[in-house]
């Protein structure tokens, strides 16, 4: 199959034809220079790399009803918020099913990659590795330890089945548990993320020092704690259709003018589906509705390219033959690859080279 259009991945958009063969890339070229000249089925569209979701809490996906109105401290803050009543009511079997249900969707959506922030300790991390058994995406799960002050002994217990710790924010832990965290994450060489500045704003040493490898939302930061990011090199998952329920946006605009590296992510699984298409769109909209537009590149990138990065596979975001990239192809006008794909991809659009048939359909 010969896809004849344009290319989206970590070297930006371009015109580009991309042969595939056996679900493999086999060739790559300037439009109308492909070495079969017309003798192979062709299709018009758009080429990228599989995305990542790089910010999910999807054990929230046990929660279905509309979750009652309150701020997001009631809803969702440890250790008593909504959502820590639902999944402590919720038996492990149901957990497991609504989880993989996510993951299910995710797969439809082309998405290849999700850092999940996981609660409930060691056995929080155990449920979500079990809902990902057999689902071809590769989880993150940073887990979480449960006691207070902290437990070293289950710190280290989380930290041998986890990737790393996504810790609740700045606000909610002591400084003493976030080094203590910190550290053990690089004794461990795994990774430590944070919560930060999400309702109100948090003075940046609450999340700069120590250095997490992962910051989220943001939504509440200064153009001067951006630029303080940026600096530290520190990459932040945005999660803008979770911060409007509240009431809040990141400014998109900054993080791009200022050179913050971003991913995207769609936060807790009781708000809204896992969906990075969706994200992307709600990205692009809300930044205007805001009047502070970013660019659809800077976002497709954020969920394209920068993950791939993070997770320290930046091949995984370049479509080439040989390269460790799982391309997904788009059935989406080529002249504008970023703008076509952050407002307008859906399941429906999505054709996985090699599948035989088009994903997101039965
Ligand atoms: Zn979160």
């Amino acid at each position: 199959m010969l896809v004849d259009g344009a290319i989206l991945d970590a070297d930006g958009p371009r015109r580009a034809y991309v042969r595939f063969r056996d679900g493999k890339v086999v060739e790559v070229g300037q439009r109308g220079t492909d070495s079969r000249r017309g003798r192979e089925r062709t299709i018009r569209g758009i080429v990228i790399p599989s995305p990542v979701n790089g910010h999910t809490h999807l054990g929230d996906a046990v929660s279905v009803i509309e979750p009652p109105a309150g701020g997001v401290e009631t809803l969702v803050a440890p250790p008593h918020g909504y959502k820590f009543r639902v999944l402590a009511g919720t038996p492990d079997r149901p957990k497991v099913a609504a989880m993989r249900q996510a993951l299910e969707r995710m797969v439809r959506e082309g998405v290849a990659a999700v850092v999940d922030f996981r609660e409930e300790g060691v056995a929080g991390v155990a449920l979500l590795r079990r809902a990902l058994s057999g689902v071809p995406v590769r989880g993150v799960v940073l887990g979480r330890p449960l006691r207070r002050p902290l437990d070293v002994q289950e710190l280290e217990a989380v930290l041998r089945v986890a990737d790393g710790i996504g810790l609740s924010s700045g606000r909610d832990e002591e400084e003493a548990t976030r080094r203590t965290v910190a550290r053990a994450c690089r004794r461990a060489g795994k990774r430590f993320g944070l919560h930060a500045s999400e309702a109100v704003r948090e003075p940046t040493e609450n999340y700069l020092d120590p250095t997490p490898d992962l910051l989220v939302h943001l939504a509440r930061a200064t153009p001067d704690d951006l630029a303080a990011v940026a600096r530290a090199g520190v990459r932040v998952a945005v999660c803008p259709r979770s911060n409007a329920l509240f009431g809040r946006q990141p400014d998109l605009a900054a993080m791009e003018r200022l050179g913050v590296r971003v991913l995207l992510g769609t936060d807790n699984a009781m708000f809204h589906a896992p969906s990075v298409w969706a994200e992307l769109q709600f990205a692009y909209a809300s930044s205007r509705l805001v009047g502070r537009p970013a660019s659809a590149e800077f976002l497709a990138r954020a969920a394209l390219v920068e993950p791939w990065r993070w997770l320290g596979t930046p091949d995984a975001a370049r479509i080439g033959p040989g390269t460790g990239a799982r391309p997904i192809v788009l059935r989406l006008p080529p002249e504008d690859p970023a703008y076509q794909v952050t407002t307008r991809t859906t399941a429906q659009v999505i054709l996985r080279p090699g599948s035989g048939r088009r994903r997101g359909r039965p």
